[in-house]
Formats: structure tokens, sequence, C-alpha cells
């Protein structure tokens, strides 16, 4: 199986399918990889600026009077998740709940809320919402900073 991209979305994805023993997951992504955290550029570690040398510099369409808007995403291992402003909210329970009434089963709120523990709880700052993260999304590569 072939993944393109290595953002948010592609690094679970293919994290959760090579899960399987016998599937080899090809992830491709154009930006660079920095897989140890020292290697990391100065800005991406800094979780409170954007990384404009990691950035597609996509604009939008002109708009009123011409104008165009900065359209910042990552091109980078870890995607705009990486030059992000490292924020999470989750979001609201009926919303979740509908999506299962409408037929997609484990997208409940009930069934989602222990992927939000698991992400709300890290190795240096247990948050009054996360909890220990459960034994099977531990495996999934879910709580990175553990
Ligand atoms: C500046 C900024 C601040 C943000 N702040 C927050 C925040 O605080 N909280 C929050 O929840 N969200 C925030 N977001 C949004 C969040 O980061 C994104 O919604 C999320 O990362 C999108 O995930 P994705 O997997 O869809 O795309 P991305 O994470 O952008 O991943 C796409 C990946 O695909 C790669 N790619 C693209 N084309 C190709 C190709 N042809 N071949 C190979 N690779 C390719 C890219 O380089 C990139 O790595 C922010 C985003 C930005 C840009």
């Amino acid at each position: 199986m072939i993944v393109v991209g290595a953002g948010s979305a592609g690094c679970v994805l293919a994290a959760r399918l090579s899960q399987t023993p016998d599937r080899q997951v090809l992830l491709l992504e154009t930006g660079p990889d920095y897989p140890q955290r020292h290697l990391l550029p100065p800005e991406i570690a800094d979780g409170t600026t954007v990384a404009g040398s990691h950035d597609w510099g996509y604009r939008s369409m002109p708009g009123k009077g011409g104008r165009m808007v900065p359209l910042p995403r990552g091109r980078l291992v870890g995607g705009s998740s990486a030059v992000n402003g490292t924020f999470a909210l989750r979001g609201f329970p009926e919303d979740y709940d509908e999506w299962a009434y409408a037929g997609n089963d484990d997208w409940s709120f009930a069934d989602v809320l222990p992927m939000f523990r698991a992400l709300e709880t890290t190795l240096t700052t247990a948050t009054s919402r996360g909890t220990e993260t459960p034994a099977r999304f531990r495996s999934a590569g879910i709580c990175l900073r553990r």
C-alpha cells in the first residue's frame, strides 16, 4: 500500500496500516524528515512559530481589492502538524453521535473519547482530561510524545 504525504493523517494511516505484519506500506513525503528531536531546525522545534522555511507558499485567490492571504501548509514529515499552533480541541459530542447515527460505526462520542484521552496525555503533562493511553492505541503510535 502507498500513502502519499507524511502529514497528520498520512503518518497515522501508515502506522495503523503497517500493524498488519504481512502488509508492506510505503509512506512518501516530498519534504525533509528529521527523525530525532535534536535534528529539528530551531523554528520547527519551537511550537510557537510558523516555520516559513518548510511551507508550501500557498496563497488564497485574490479577494476584495485583489488581496491575497497566505495559506500556510507544512512541507516535511509531520506535515502541517509540525508547523502548527499546537492546540487541540475536541469536537462537539453530538456531532460524533450524529455521524454514528448516520451509519459510521465506532464514531460515536463514547467511541472516540478514549482517543482524545490518549492524545491529551503526554509524558510531561498529565492534563486534567488525559489518562493512561489504552494499549490498543499505544501500539498504533497515537500518543507520540510518550
Ligand atoms: C500554521 C498552522 C497552524 C495550525 N494550528 C493548528 C492547531 O493549533 N491545532 C490544530 O488542531 N490544527 C492546527 N492546524 C491545522 C492542522 O495542522 C492541519 O489541519 C492538519 O495538520 C492537516 O493534516 P493533513 O494530514 O490533512 O495534511 P498535512 O499535515 O498538511 O500533511 C500533508 C503532507 O503531504 C505532503 N505532500 C503534499 N503533496 C505531496 C506529494 N505530491 N508527494 C508527497 N508528499 C506530499 C506535504 O508535504 C505534507 O507533509 C494548523 C495548520 C497550520 C498550517
